[in-house]
């Protein structure tokens, strides 16, 4: 059984189908590339998979369980966090301030008199400091810690925003394009923390729109043109597909 598998994803826009009877799974443990040219429907995937929109038709299982159309929050409860194309942290907050406020499970207010009675509250932040750190560190931001993001260059909030997500310690991890606009050095950073990530037992999907970025990194692609499976497989063997090499001299390519 796949850790995550995708059935006849179907998701219109009004008259256009962005998403096409579309079915992906991924196996626990896997670094899986998804690609295809602008407009083929992979943030739409990613937004069906992880909840921020429903499709019109299929499912999304997670685990064995039937989680099609559940929200985010409770998509991440279970294991499952994406990154956004665009970046999302807070401009007028410090880094450190930006991945400690990433951390789940903030006691509630229901458990908040116990948990302040018990001096579990301290352990809990103190926590969220120490992993909130040790992910700067990780990801080479700490001579950044203390400046706001707003002073970021793009790629250094792509590490950030990679470092958020790591805070909710997720077991498959969604990347919309963590590359786009990135230097080659921190490009080939953030691709050894993803390596890192999943040889520990992470399994990851990353979305990238040009052709040779994953293929070193990956296990295998997944190829979508115009809201369909186009070609999936071994990266070598996809790259070298005369339909996927038709797509992306096709014109559709940037
Ligand atoms: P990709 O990420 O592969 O570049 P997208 O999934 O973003 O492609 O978009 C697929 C198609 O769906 C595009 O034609 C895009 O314009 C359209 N689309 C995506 N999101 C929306 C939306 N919220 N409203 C209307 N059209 C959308
Ligand atoms: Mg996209």
């Amino acid at each position: 059984m796949s850790l995550l598998s995708a059935e006849g994803l179907v998701k219109d826009f009004g008259g256009l189908r962005a998403i096409d009877d579309l079915s992906v799974s991924v196996d626990e443990g896997e670094l899986v590339g998804v690609m295809g040219p602008n407009g083929a429907g992979k943030s739409t995937f990613f937004n069906c998979v992880s909840g921020v929109i429903r499709p019109d038709e299929g499912t999304v299982a997670l685990d064995g369980t039937d989680v099609t159309g559940d929200p985010p929050e409770s998509l991440a409860h279970r294991g499952l966090v994406r990154t956004f194309q665009t970046t999302r942290e807070l401009e007028t907050m410090t880094v450190r301030d930006n991945v400690r406020l990433a951390a789940p499970d903030q006691p509630g207010e229901r458990t908040l008199p116990a948990l302040l009675r018990s001096g579990a509250m301290q352990d809990h932040e103190e926590r969220v400091r120490e992993r909130a750190d040790s992910l700067i560190e990780a990801f080479e931001l700490d001579h950044l810690a203390d400046e706001y993001s707003s002073n970021l260059s793009g790629g250094q909030r792509k590490l950030l925003e990679l470092a958020r997500t790591l805070m909710l310690d997720p077991d498959v991890l969604m990347l919309d394009e963590p590359f786009a606009g990135v230097n080659p050095t921190l490009t080939r950073e953030i691709a050894d923390r993803i390596r890192d990530l999943n040889a520990d037992g992470m399994t990851v999907v990353i979305i990238e729109h040009e052709l040779e970025t994953l293929t070193e990194l990956v296990d295998r692609l997944v190829v979508l043109q115009q809201g369909r499976l186009l070609v999936e497989g071994d990266p070598e063997a996809v790259l070298s597909d005369e339909r996927v090499i038709e797509a992306y001299l096709g014109g559709d390519a940037e």
